[in-house]
């Protein structure tokens, strides 16, 4: 069998077929390195991709207001219609788009984010994201507000309930505690 395998520069049929990245004709019998047919194919893709790049890092084209936020920023691209931000406007985008708003309502999709957002909770940067939002002003008004609201009170009322049972009890056990001690 090992010796059947001898390393030429013949078509190798248990290996995808190469094409030639210009053209896409099939280049398998060339060496194993060839990524085109002909040198003017090399060239034709390298003009391509230099076109291409500069396309892309001609910029700045200034003046530009994203089309979520309306931020104006600088765009290095000309087909860049968000602000970078992390994403976040694209992102926003895509979650309201048909497409997007189908996606993120799949039960799978919904059951892999719910479980993705617990294990990052449970992590140090969770617990500090979650921290610096409970601190926000807005969300301490809301925690305000329903803490005054006539359902908080309640809330408020049952745990207080709660924990006076609690201590009842721990009081009962108490004596016991102490006799095992001794
Ligand atoms: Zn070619
Ligand atoms: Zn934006």
């Amino acid at each position: 069998m090992m010796a059947d395998q001898a390393v030429t520069n013949e078509v190798d049929s248990s290996k995808p077929a190469r094409k030639c990245a210009w053209c896409g004709v099939d280049i398998s019998a060339r060496h194993p390195n060839a990524r085109h047919c002909s040198p003017a194919h090399r060239e034709a893709y390298a003009a391509s991709r230099r076109w291409n790049r500069q396309r892309t890092f001609n910029g700045p084209f200034a003046g530009r207001a994203c089309v979520v936020c309306g931020e104006v920023f600088e765009c290095r691209d000309d087909r860049q219609i968000y602000c970078a931000r992390g994403g976040s406007c694209s992102q926003r985008a895509y979650r309201e788009s048909p497409k997007g708003a189908a996606y993120f309502r799949r039960q799978d999709v919904k059951h892999r984010r719910r479980e993705a957002a617990r294990r990052h909770a449970e992590t140090e940067h969770g617990k500090a994201s979650q921290k610096e939002r409970d601190a926000r002003p807005k969300n301490v008004a809301r925690r305000r507000a329903w803490a005054l609201s006539e359902h908080g009170r309640e809330v408020k009322v049952e745990n207080q309930r709660r924990r006076a049972a609690d201590r009842a009890m721990a009081l009962l056990l108490m004596p016991v505690h102490k006799l095992e001690e001794n």
